[in-house]
């Protein structure tokens, strides 16, 4: 028997990157690592670099290849007449060692960008191609343990401190107030790399000290630059991402507070496990701290050169143990659902639904049993009922309804 729109049973794709951690995602996937492979990402929807399976009696097939079959009905008609496919994309994350500094792109350039790397060639797969995909990429992220990220540039009495107290910094001050941050970035990015040896080396060295010595906690830059280089004095080239540790916003995030990336606010994860939501794209441009490829024209032509003040959402609680996260875009938004004890938990979907369950497990509709690790999509139109028996925790990705993402601000 084939699979109807319903509510199945879906098994995403884990991305094995070198900053994953080894245990977080294999324990809540139920996977032995005996490898010890670092288990960064686990994707659940219709990317093509990591499309999730439909589990069902016959077999497994592509969500995609399901969803295509009967767009209308496996997204609802609003949503295929204004996406034309599943809009976004979930994660799991697991940061054990910093991710690259990094902006995403609008959807002209990523557009633009995508038929151009065509032309000249680059595959799609290729390790120096940006634009994998033709969507722009406004990405949330939801903290599941204590989070700390990099979030745009700093207020600007901060970064005039950052400059005229760091030693080496101080020559570049002049230019940041005579010509402002897109000027001092795009220096600092352009800049020779013996020069960047020649301020950043010392700094290095002095944070690593600092740091062995208990002098810097996580909400330093020193403590991050010390972490990357794994506390041993460097050798060879200094990595110029390490100034954008001093110039961006170090944020920290609890279990349960979320924040919204939108197009061009350069960030970078340091630590800790996250629920990710994001259009369905995997556009990134990179300006350093990974061995990933790097295009710093590029980077600079999409950065957005304003301070920002990190904007923490808490979400909106709907109903007992649901908080909802709306975001400044149509394309996603997000729902966290935390039990405590046995309860009923009931809803109906508008269009469609991906779940994942973080803690413990639910009994859908009194027929399917979902556990930790396991996911689910929730065709349009279907109602459901979840029972649990003690503490459980799941997430959901969904379409807002027409002008819910306005709710943004409200969050
Ligand atoms: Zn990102």
């Amino acid at each position: 028997m084939n699979p109807s729109y319903t509510i199945l049973p879906i098994q995403g794709k884990v991305q094995h990157y070198e900053w994953g951690g080894l245990s977080f995602i294999p324990a809540l996937l139920g996977i032995n690592n005996e490898k010890k492979r670092p288990f960064a990402e686990y994707w659940l929807g219709v990317h093509p670099l990591g499309i999730s399976q439909i589990l069902h009696e016959n077999g497994a097939v592509l969500l995609s290849d399901f969803i295509s079959a009967n767009p209308d009905k496996a997204l609802s008609a609003t949503v295929n007449h204004k996406f034309g496919g599943l809009p976004y994309l979930l994660k799991i994350l697991d940061v054990n060692q910093m991710l690259s500094i990094q902006v995403h792109p609008k959807k002209e350039v990523a557009i633009e960008g995508f038929d151009r790397e065509d032309r000249m060639g680059i595959a799609r797969n290729a390790y120096n191609r940006n634009y994998k995909d033709q969507n722009h990429k406004p990405e949330v992220m939801l903290a599941i343990s204590e989070f700390w990220l990099l979030h745009g540039f700093k207020p600007q009495a901060q970064l005039e401190e950052a400059l005229s107290e760091i030693h080496e910094f101080q020559i570049l001050l002049p230019l940041f107030k005579k010509e402002g941050l897109a000027s001092l970035y795009s220096f600092i990015m352009e800049m020779d790399q013996q020069s960047v040896n020649n301020l950043l080396l010392p700094l290095v060295k002095r944070e690593i000290r600092n740091k062995r010595e208990g002098l810097l906690t996580k909400k330093d830059p020193g403590w991050w630059v010390a972490k990357y280089y794994q506390e041993e004095n460097p050798v060879g080239d200094i990595d110029r991402g390490v100034f954008s540790i001093y110039l961006f916003n170090i944020t920290q995030l609890q279990p349960g507070e979320a924040i919204f990336q939108g197009v061009g606010v350069p960030h970078a994860y340091l630590e800790g496990q996250n629920i990710e939501l994001m259009s369905n794209s995997d556009n990134v441009l990179r300006g350093g701290l990974t061995s990933k490829h790097i295009d710093v024209p590029e980077l600079l032509a999409n950065t957005r050169f304003e301070s920002i003040t990190p904007k923490i959402l808490t979400g909106r609680t709907i109903k007992d143990g649901e908080t909802v996260f709306y975001f400044p875009v149509p394309d996603f938004a997000l729902g966290y659902v935390q039990l405590n004890e046995a309860a009923l938990f009931e809803d109906k979907a508008t269009g469609p639904e991906i779940w994942m369950v973080l803690e413990g497990g639910v009994i859908i509709n009194n027929s399917m049993v979902v556990k930790k690790g396991e996911s689910f999509i929730v065709f349009p139109d279907n109602d459901y009922q979840f029972r649990t028996s003690g503490k459980t925790q799941l997430c959901k990705a969904f379409v807002p309804a027409d002008n819910a993402y306005s709710q943004y601000e409200e969050n």
